[in-house]
């Protein structure tokens, strides 16, 4: 591997999800040095605009590697219910029509579901991670959780539709489960994992 390919650049200026790669990427043994955007001014904002999830981590980690130079990761994901026909799929963190409002976008997809009974809430929480190399090469690892949307909110941790999504083989809801809990079988767990090893490989 040569010196560059040992620097890494998350797309995102987000210092939650550089924690959680870092903390993925220790417990993988995997020696990178890791950026954020935050490292990079003027790098490109790139509007979220595809069709699937790994399109639109793609995209992102496209324009990243162009603008650095560097090796660039990634990702995008958002929670599919089956009584939507997998919406709000990527656009989850938008459906309330304001992006990011985590508590609007939960209390309008509850309603929706208001009328649909137990048996058909199934959902799943999917996660596209990408790795793209300054040459254009690019690498996509998915994960996905699946389980079923409850009717009133549990728990306090995690985050966006968190309080209404129980695992399957689980009680609790992942607002419920501590953050390595969540972790060791979330769908964005899965996906910077898979990540990991294809980093990880890059090394031999
Ligand atoms: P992203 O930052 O563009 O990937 O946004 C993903 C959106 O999907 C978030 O704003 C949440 O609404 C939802 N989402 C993705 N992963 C999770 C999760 O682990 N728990 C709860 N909501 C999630």
């Amino acid at each position: 591997m040569s010196l560059d390919a040992r620097r890494l650049v998350l797309a995102t200026a987000n210092q939650h999800k550089l924690t959680e790669l870092t903390r993925i990427l220790a417990a993988g043994r995997v020696r990178v040095v890791l950026a954020s955007l935050a490292d990079f001014p003027g790098a490109p904002d790139v509007a979220e605009t595809g069709a699937t999830f790994a399109e639109n981590a793609l995209v992102k980690a496209h324009a990243v590697a162009a603008f650095t130079g560097l090796l660039a990761v990634a990702d995008d994901s958002g929670i599919c219910v089956d009584a939507l026909n997998g919406m709000p799929g990527v656009l989850s963190a938008r459906w309330s029509g304001r992006h990011g409002d985590d508590a609007a976008n939960l209390r309008l997809l509850l309603d929706q579901l208001g009328d649909v009974p137990d048996e058909r809430r199934g959902a799943q929480f999917v996660c596209a991670a990408a790795l793209v190399h300054p040459d254009g090469r690019e690498q996509v690892s998915v994960g996905e959780l699946r389980g079923r949307l409850i009717r009133d909110r549990r728990g306090s941790h995690g985050f966006g539709y968190d309080p209404i999504f129980v695992p399957d083989g689980d009680q609790r809801t992942t607002a419920e489960m501590s953050p390595d809990e969540k972790d060791a079988i979330s769908h964005r767990g899965q996906a910077l994992g898979g990540l990991a090893l294809m980093i990880a490989a890059l090394a031999d």
